[in-house]
């Protein structure tokens, strides 16, 4: 019981990186203002609850260089069969929430990244990770009434916890929540780096045999809540389109797997306040953006005219974003009037395709092969339209973003773009961006030919920019459909 006569729930929150510390990918994010969402929550909004929301994350090399302000607050060792892993916690605390630094020598061998493309190796520092998290918080007597994970790289803590629940006191009440941001990375290369942290992979027949040693599917099978980032993303995972083999198995949990969309930090991503725009603007000067179009035109010399419109395509380079639909589509449609900027990195051919696109178009296609956040705000405020033809997309915050900046999404119909964009069509008034259905090259460049054809129309284009603009991406929904999640079990 607190002081207010409300009774505390906690929630120990794990991933491997959380802004500000370390980001670098959606997960980073999420881990960033989920937990300030939740801590923000209005009492009153959670019954007779109060949250007390911890983070965890491993001290990665680029982490330990932001930990100078924290304190230790813990030393123990891990078990593992080569001898016992000497643990330090350090903690230290955003947005008045507690962070937890986890430090040890799987986490940090020399300078290695958050994730290393090696799971053999990441397995050893995810896997020394987990189990200390769990250490951790009987060490501190600090008992947890939820669990949640994120991915594969947090999913042992589940496995494990759902093996301690049944002898061990201080976890017996424990509650668990795996969130899936990226369902094919299931951790697959880690299983050899199980058996020396003392995990047994699972004998349930539940799961694929193939599966059986890999963190994810591990948690999603002793997890008690399964949460997709999105609900269509939620659905499509019991599909064999989607489910990457473990759609019956997820099937038979269909109960307790839901679908959460994420949201984006509204003050972060905000053209009334963001700096790296020349001309910020709201939604009632709307007219302004076409400043920041004509700087964005002068950045990257089209001699064209304003009134052409300006497609972007912001995203990682990989095949699971389509940027080679994009590119074909785009290829396309070339004899319409438009020009485009792809802004990206990731797979060398794709980041050669959409050099080679912009050689073959001169006048009408730039390539910026980098990352560049303060280049993708610029884009974002003075693009017109922006592609996202994802092959499959379990949230994205890319579209979520450009409709924020009144840049109108033109995305395939799936996981969280679907739940997130309303398809335009002339006959209703309600449409935020444009949706095709199949992840070719020809259904995309349909789309973009609506899309074009409805700009020439600048009444109708800017209703559509407006709507885009006041939907609510923020953060308040999603966290309190996880909070009323940790509430059904607590009060269950
Ligand atoms: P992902 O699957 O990559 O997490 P999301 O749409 O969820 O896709 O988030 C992508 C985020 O990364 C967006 O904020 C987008 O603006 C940003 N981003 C992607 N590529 C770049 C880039 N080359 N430069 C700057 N920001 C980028």
């Amino acid at each position: 019981m607190t002081k207010t006569g409300k009774k505390t729930l906690r929630i120990l929150f794990i991933s491997a990186e959380a802004d500000p510390f370390i980001k670098v990918g959606g997960l980073g994010d999420v881990a960033y203002a989920l937990p300030k969402a939740l801590h923000e929550m209005i009492p009153g909004e959670l019954d007779s609850y109060e949250l007390d929301i911890r983070i965890a994350i491993p001290c990665h090399a680029m982490v330990c260089q932001k930990t100078l302000n924290s304190i230790p607050v813990a030393n123990f060792v891990i078990p593992h069969t080569s001898g016992d892993i000497p643990v330090k916690v350090f903690q230290t605390q955003t947005n008045d929430i507690p962070v937890y630094f986890f430090s040890g020598a799987p986490v940090i061998p020399s300078d290695s990244p958050v994730y290393s493309g090696d799971n053999k190796v990441d397995g050893q520092k995810y896997f020394f990770f987990s189990l200390a998290v769990l250490e951790f918080a009987r060490q501190i007597n600090w008992q947890p009434d939820i669990l949640h994970a994120n991915d594969w790289h947090t999913a042992v803590a589940v496995y494990k916890l759902s093996e301690m629940r049944q002898d061990d006191p201080f976890y017996k009440n424990c509650h668990s929540i795996l969130t899936i941001h990226n369902l094919p990375y299931m951790g697959t290369g880690s299983e050899s780096e199980l058996e020396g942290f003392g995990i047994s992979p699972t004998e349930s027949e539940a799961l694929p045999e193939w599966a059986r040693n890999l963190p994810l599917p591990m948690g999603l099978l002793t997890a008690d809540q399964i949460v997709a980032v999105s609900p269509t993303y939620a659905t499509e995972i019991l599909t064999p389109e989607f489910g990457c083999g473990l759609q019956s198995f997820l099937k038979t949990r269909e109960s307790t797997v839901s679908g959460i969309i994420n949201g984006i930090d509204q003050s972060l991503w905000n053209p009334e306040t963001d700096e790296a725009l020349p001309t910020r603007y709201t939604t009632n000067f709307l007219d302004l953006r076409r400043i920041n179009k004509e700087a964005l035109f002068k950045e990257f010399e089209f001699n064209n005219s304003l009134d052409i419109p300006l497609i972007a395509l912001i995203s990682r380079l990989d095949p699971q974003k389509g940027v080679d639909i994009a590119i074909e589509a785009l290829r396309q449609i070339s004899d319409l009037p438009w020009v485009a900027i792809l802004l990206g990195t990731g797979y060398s051919k794709l980041e050669e395709d959409a050099r080679k696109l912009s050689a073959e178009f001169p006048n009408q296609v730039r390539a910026a092969i980098k990352f560049d956040v303060k280049l993708s705000r610029r884009i974002y405020g003075g693009a017109d339209m922006l592609m996202m033809p994802s092959r499959y997309e379990p949230c994205g915050l890319a579209q979520m973003i450009a409709m924020r900046y009144g840049c109108i999404p033109i995305a395939r119909a799936t996981g969280g773009l679907k739940d997130s964009i309303v398809n335009y069509s002339e006959d209703d008034s309600n449409g935020t961006g444009f949706l095709f259905k199949n992840p070719i090259g020809s259904d995309l460049a349909g789309s973009l030919t609506h899309a074009l054809s409805v700009y020439e129309d600048k009444t109708a284009w800017k209703s559509l920019q407006l709507r885009a603009m006041q939907q609510d991406f923020s953060w308040k929904k999603p966290a309190l459909s996880y909070a009323n999640l940790y509430l059904n079990f607590v009060n269950s």
